[in-house]
């Protein structure tokens, strides 16, 4: 049902709005790229609209597409308005999710969170799709389109396999992910270059900011196989702290013999961004939600609390037994 009306927008509509979450990750930026390539593929007017800046060593998987930073005194035109890799207009932060929720035009949801809100008419969800690439090509293969697929297309889809998976290595990698990933490599994509130019692009300041924060700023719960790190605006300065400095740093934890939860608190001018990972039989998402505003996955949530890094973390402490 829902693909024969993903089926007919998509033929009816010309003018694609692509839109993403805020602080937009790799699985994020790869499935707005591989979205928008394939608006071109099929000869469609389109735009990629960020709510916010994506870090650094994103922007150059950018090259070569049409995007903006939404900006909420400006007026975006299109016809059909997709919602990238997030399951509820508020994690397009305040402004965009009002601009978002105003629009009279069909939306249509590609995502792979648990639990969408109903905000859009045409939801495409997989949640056990290890990313929303994936989303994309199950969508593709419904669509009988997978022969669409072009170079340009597969490094996104790649970008947020690659991504999202820990580099294929979480419990959400499938057979299917990993056919998925033939199809992309048969089309002489260089996978090599992608993991280059997310993973090797460090600046000494950021791996010393990481260093730092493993040596100095790692508490460990080894009663509660808990590991919290935190990083406060001060220490970010000290680093020369970059967006994306700190992505899957909190995998660390996990990493650690005996620990199978990690916290990773990021201060910020706007209060404190939290991320959870968990392992095993142990989730996080509940626990993201319910205290800190949050979401995500079972093994991968995030959320936000007002207020400083001080009062987050003995928030946190607090509610320790309850992870
Ligand atoms: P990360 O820790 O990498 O920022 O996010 C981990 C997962 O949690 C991602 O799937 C992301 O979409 C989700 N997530 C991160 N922050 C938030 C948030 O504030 N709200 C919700 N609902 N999900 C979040
Ligand atoms: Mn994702």
């Amino acid at each position: 049902m829902t693909q024969n009306l993903l089926r007919s927008a998509l033929e009816q509509h010309n003018k694609w709005l692509i839109t993403t979450h805020k602080g937009p990750d790799g699985d994020a930026v790869g499935s707005v790229v591989a979205w928008a390539a394939y608006a071109k593929q099929l000869s469609k007017d389109y735009l990629i609209l960020f709510p916010d800046q994506p870090a650094a060593y994103l922007c150059p998987f950018l090259e070569g597409y049409e995007w903006a930073v939404f900006s909420a005194d400006k007026a975006y035109s299109g016809d059909l308005l997709f919602a990238l890799d997030y399951n509820a207009a508020s994690r397009l932060g305040e402004q965009m999710a009002v601009w978002f929720e105003e629009q009279t035009l069909t939306k249509v949801m590609l995502d792979h969170h648990p639990n969408p809100a109903p905000f859009v008419q045409i939801p495409i969800s997989i949640p056990d799709a290890c990313s929303t690439t994936e989303v994309i090509y199950h969508v593709l293969e419904d669509l009988e389109q997978l022969d669409q697929i072009d170079l340009a297309m597969a490094k996104g889809l790649y970008l947020g396999l690659m991504t999202d998976t820990g580099s294929f290595r979480f419990p959400s990698v499938s057979a299917y992910t990993h056919r998925m990933t033939a199809h992309l490599l048969a089309l002489g994509l260089e996978q090599h270059l992608i993991h280059e130019a997310v993973y090797d692009v460090n600046s000494v300041t950021r791996l010393q900011l990481r260093g730092f924060a493993i040596a100095e700023k790692l508490k460990l719960y080894p009663m509660q196989r808990l590991g919290i790190m935190s990083l406060s605006k001060e220490e970010l300065k000290r680093f020369d702290y970059q967006k994306g400095d700190t992505e899957g740093l909190v995998n660390v934890i996990l990493s650690i013999e005996g620990y199978d939860a990690g916290v990773f608190l990021l201060e910020t001018e706007e209060g404190v961004k939290l991320s959870f990972r968990s392992k095993g039989g142990r989730f996080v998402y509940e626990f993201a939600q319910t205290h800190f505003n949050g979401g995500g996955h079972q093994y991968a949530a995030g959320g936000f609390e007002n207020g400083s890094l001080k009062e987050t973390l003995a928030k946190l402490e607090s509610l320790i037994d309850q992870l």
